[in-house]
Order: C-alpha cells, then structure tokens, then sequence
C-alpha cells in the first residue's frame, strides 16, 4: 500500500476516507457516494484542497482561525513546550506554568470581576462544565433544588449529552435520547423568521420576557441559571433586536439566577471586542471559551468564572474534570495565539477598521433580489435568502434547500460560506484585509447570481404559504 500523503490522487484519498472515516454532522452514505474535499494547505485566509484550488475560507475553519492560517509562532510554541512538558494533568494538587499563565492572561483580558479559569478540551465540554458548575454553587448556597437551567430553541452548546441538551438544535434532540432531565428552552429572538407583524423593538421585548414567564412558571426559586450565545452562531448567525438583552439582563437581575454567555464563538474578538457580552453590554457569571481562544490550532476550551461564584464552589471539593483540563502545549498555544491578537491590535481593527469595512459591503447584498435581511456585528454575519422580500417569506421548498444550493454555487466560486436553513452564514478569520472582504463579497454576489438562475430554471422561486 502506497504512503497516504497530500500528495496522493484526491480519488485515493476520498476512497479510503469514505472508508475508514466518520464524519460529523454528516449523512455518511451520501458524503462516500461523492467524495468528501480534501483541504491539504493553508494561509491566511486561504484554503489549498487536493486539486489545486485555492479558496477564500470565509468561516475562519469553524469559526475559530481568528487569526489566520499558518502562523509559525504558534506551530513554535507548541514545539517548545512539547519538548519541555509535552504533558502533565492538574489535578491531585499539582499545576503547570502555561496553566498559570494563560489563566492570568485570561483574567487580565476578561471583564472586571472575572479572576479564575476552568479548563476544558472544548466548548462541548466547557458547558457540561458550566452545568455541573452552577448546580454545584447553588447546592453548596444551600438550594440544591435550584438545578433547572433555561437555554432557547435553535441554540448550539455544543454536542456532548449535556451541552447538547443545553443546545436547542431539534434534529440532536430527535437522536440519543436528549435533552437530560431539568434543562427548559424558550423561544429565539430570531425576528425574520418569527417576528410576524411586530416592530424588531416589540418582537425582541416579547422574547426577552418569555424568560420571565417561564422562571414564573418553574418556580423562581427552582431556576439556577439562563445560558445564551450573545449572538447566535450555529443556529444562523441570530442578531437578537437591541431590545432584547437589556430586558434579559433586568429578568436575571431580579430573580437573582447565573446568567451563563457562551462565547465559544463571540469570544476572543469576533463581534469587534474580546467578548460578546461586552458587545451586547450584559453582566455574565459564568462564560464559556473555545474556538478562537486557540484560534483552533490546538483543541482548548473553558469557563471564565466571576468571583462569586468562583469563592462558593472553591468552598467545596468539586468531583469533576478531564484529562486534558488545561493541557500545557494547547495553553501555550492559546497563550501566544492571545499575545498575537492582543499586541498586533487585531481586535481593535475589527472593531475600528475591517468589520465596519465589511458590515457596509456586507450589508450592500441586499440589494441582491434573493437577499431579504443582512445582519452583521464584527467579523459574524448572516443574509436571509427570501423568494419575497416585503413578506419576509420563506420557499415553499423544504428549509435548506435553497441554502444548501446556494453553498454549492460558493464552493464552486472557491468560496467557503455556510448555510444554516435558508441563511447564509459567514464568520471569515479576524485578518481579512480589505481587498479579500472585496474579494468574498464578489465570490458571494456571483455565487447568489447563479443560485437565482437555478432557483428560477427549476420553479423554486415560490414562496411558503402563510401558515
Ligand atoms: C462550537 C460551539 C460550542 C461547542 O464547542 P466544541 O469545541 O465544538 O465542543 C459551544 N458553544 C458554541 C456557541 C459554539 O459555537
């Protein structure tokens, strides 16, 4: 048998992995009857697969390559510390310097109040964390009947038992028997798809206080915690309306429940700051980090504990952890991934200079006839492709149909864009200067041209009936 390498023909190397490897979230018998892509290389922005394309990465991998692909630095550090301290645990009282180090350095970026760190190897992992976490502050404040937590529909925690539960994605829920017992889910503030007739102010108002209404109807004194993304990822890259988090934060504010962010993927500079919450201008107790605090070049993830909580659990032995909780080579990769994004000002560009670039070109789609919404903040953003504009109607083709269309035209134009439904997501690495935003937004205009012919060609331009 032949050395499988990047060199291999890209017919082998498909073969073989249809073969041998499972893919996640994925229809595995229709993925080998294609022939998964190869990606072999990678810079920048830019993607090199095993037939010579190259192509414009406007997911940042998923979600996390905030700052590019290809930075030796970090293929240095990990270098380094594998050589000094390849491996060592954190438990039975012992603990390592790029643990110490990058949990200071964590808790210098984070918001004030925010002093102590939890390490997981994902964000998955991280909320099944935050799980245990506030039950366990609450059990050890003497409410141990405090263990219900409220998250909302179309929401992405991540995809362990726990986390995937605490996510409210139907078509996870539907397999493995989830949601776990005690997790409660409300509705999205997604106002195109649900807002009906109501102003986005009204609409997100009336999202906020089913948070209200369903901490009344469990019992106030029942609910540990609300667990929310600032912004929506997964589920469609979701701008909530700026009514909503304000009416959420004075909800969690009187009933006195944890409010868990999840900034998995609005972390580490994504929405033009360091954190979401900062963005959306909410208090947090507990945030969840992955994805870009390693930029994904090693698996790392983690809860950012405010002081409160931290003291009161400290006052407990708390029975849980992971092997790899804090492991040394991904903490010093995340470490100076950190140093990179922090001294070449890469989040303050975002905020100042390429998002507010990309937010008007973005934004400029929709004057494309496919495009109803565009939102954007920072470097996340999601259109809604319509067959309507004024009604804000969806197809009359089953979701995602046209979505999925539309992904296969970027893939075509070597562009990497997401569909989630009918949305098209993107969430392109925090470096893309100017003339690549020019260039994705080109690939992307050409890319909806081709998904209207198509749409009109085979009679999918109809819109769903109103229910
Ligand atoms: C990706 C994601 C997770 C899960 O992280 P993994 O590292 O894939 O386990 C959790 N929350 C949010 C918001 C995410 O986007």
């Amino acid at each position: 048998m032949a050395i499988i390498s990047v060199q291999s023909p890209t017919a082998e190397l498909q073969a073989l992995d249809a073969a041998h490897h499972m893919h996640p979230f994925t229809h595995g018998s229709e993925l080998a009857q294609k022939g998964a892509r190869v990606i072999t290389r990678a810079d920048g922005v830019w993607l090199n697969d095993s037939d010579g394309n190259r192509i414009l990465d406007a997911m940042a991998g998923l979600w996390c390559v905030n700052i590019g692909y290809g930075r030796r630095e970090l293929a240095q550090a990990a270098a380094r510390q594998m050589e000094e301290l390849p491996y060592y645990n954190t438990f039975f009282q012992t603990t390592h310097v790029p643990a110490i180090a990058l949990s200071k350095k964590l808790s210098d970026l984070a918001p004030e109040g925010f002093n102590q760190v939890f390490f997981a190897g994902s964000g998955s992992e991280a909320n099944d964390t935050n799980l245990r976490l506030v039950r366990t502050y609450w059990a050890a404040k003497g409410q141990p009947e405090r263990n219900i937590v409220i998250s909302r529909w179309n929401a992405y925690h991540g995809s362990s038992v726990g986390s995937g539960s605490l996510g409210g994605m139907k078509g996870m829920h539907m397999q493995g028997g989830l949601p776990i017992p005690d997790i409660h889910h409300i509705d999205q503030p997604n106002w195109w798809a649900e807002g009906d007739d109501m102003t986005p102010e009204e609409f997100g108002l009336e999202r906020a206080r089913q948070l209200e209404a369903k901490i009344e109807e469990l019992g106030p004194d029942r609910v540990a915690a609300f667990i929310a993304e600032p912004i929506q990822g997964a589920g469609g890259v979701i701008v909530p309306p700026d009514s909503y988090w304000p009416e959420v934060q004075r909800i969690v504010d009187k009933y006195g429940i944890l409010l868990i962010a999840d900034e998995v993927i609005c972390g580490f500079g994504r929405t033009g700051n360091w954190f979401g919450s900062q963005t959306v201008n909410i208090r947090p107790h507990v945030m969840t980090i992955a994805k870009g605090l390693s930029s994904g070049y090693q698996p790392i993830g983690g809860s950012l504990v405010c002081d409160e909580v931290a003291e009161v659990v400290a006052g407990v032995e708390f029975n849980h952890g992971y092997t790899y909780s804090g492991h040394p080579v991904a903490c010093a990769v995340a470490l100076e991934n950190l140093r990179i994004l922090d001294e070449e000002g890469i989040v303050t560009r975002v905020r100042e200079e390429t998002g507010p670039y990309l937010k008007e070109k973005f934004e400029s789609l929709t004057d494309h006839p496919l495009v109803g919404e565009a939102k954007i903040v920072g470097m996340m953003g999601s259109i809604a492709l319509t067959p309507d504009k004024d009604s804000r109607a969806a197809f009359a083709s089953d979701p995602g149909t046209v979505g999925f269309i539309c992904r296969e035209r970027c893939f075509s134009n070597n562009l990497i864009m997401r569909h989630v439904g009918d949305r098209m997501i993107i969430s392109p690495p925090l470096v893309i200067d100017r003339e690549e935003i020019d260039i994705l937004i080109d690939r992307a205009w050409q890319s909806l041209d081709e998904t209207h012919v198509r749409l009109k060609d085979e009679g999918l331009m109809k819109a769903k009936a109103a229910a």
